[in-house]
């Protein structure tokens, strides 16, 4: 029978050899490359002691941002989540009252911002949609869970500390949780 494509080999069913039939030869090919292997630099790494650095273009947990004065930047437009293709995030907005100007840097804030991150694919297009710098991907990995409700992130999950009043806590959150590849990539 004709076959479909050209990819078909036919099946060598001529007699073993002596050298063939006794295996010594493949045994010893086979060691060889085992050797070859034991020697050179090992490819694994023993997680979860040790850990791979990351890619400099990694994309991990989301921030909201605050401004210099400690205000939350967020106005809650929405474009962050039109722009999610996951549909993953969720928010209610509110205005800002008289005496909030110290809370909030535009008149209307996100009084509640939710991310599923169950949806998320961490694509980034939030952070390239927001027009106020507010939302931005860290280098912190989301940690595993077993309950699904664990998986909704809350504003109080992503809201950066404030600079002013916690300076130590923003500069930690600043500070790149993992090691990226962008040593070992030069
Ligand atoms: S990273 Fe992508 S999928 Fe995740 S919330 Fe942002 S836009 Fe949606
Ligand atoms: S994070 Fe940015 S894009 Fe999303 S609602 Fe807030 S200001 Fe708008």
């Amino acid at each position: 029978m004709q076959s479909l494509t050209n990819r078909s080999e036919n099946v060598n069913r001529s007699p073993m050899t002596f050298a063939e039939r006794i295996y010594i030869p493949e045994i010893a090919k086979g060691m060889a490359i085992t050797l070859k292997h034991f020697f050179k630099k090992k490819v694994t790494v023993s997680y979860p002691d040790e850990t791979r650095p990351f890619s400099p273009v990694f994309r991990g947990l989301h921030v909201l941002n605050r401004d210099e004065e400690g205000r939350e930047r967020c106005t809650a437009c929405g474009l962050c989540a039109v722009a999610c293709p996951a549909e993953a995030i969720t928010m209610e907005a509110a205005e800002r009252l008289p005496g909030e100007e110290h809370l909030y840097r535009e008149e209307k804030y996100a009084a509640k911002y939710e991310i599923n991150m169950l949806r998320c694919i961490f694509c980034g297009l939030c952070e390239e949609a927001c027009p106020k710098d507010a939302i931005y991907l860290s280098e912190t990995v989301t940690p595993s869970d077993y309950a699904r409700k664990k998986f909704i992130y809350t504003k109080q999950d992503m809201l950066i500390p404030n600079p002013v009043t916690e300076p130590e806590a923003y500069a930690e959150a600043l500070g790149k949780n993992q090691p990226t590849t962008a040593g070992s990539l030069k």
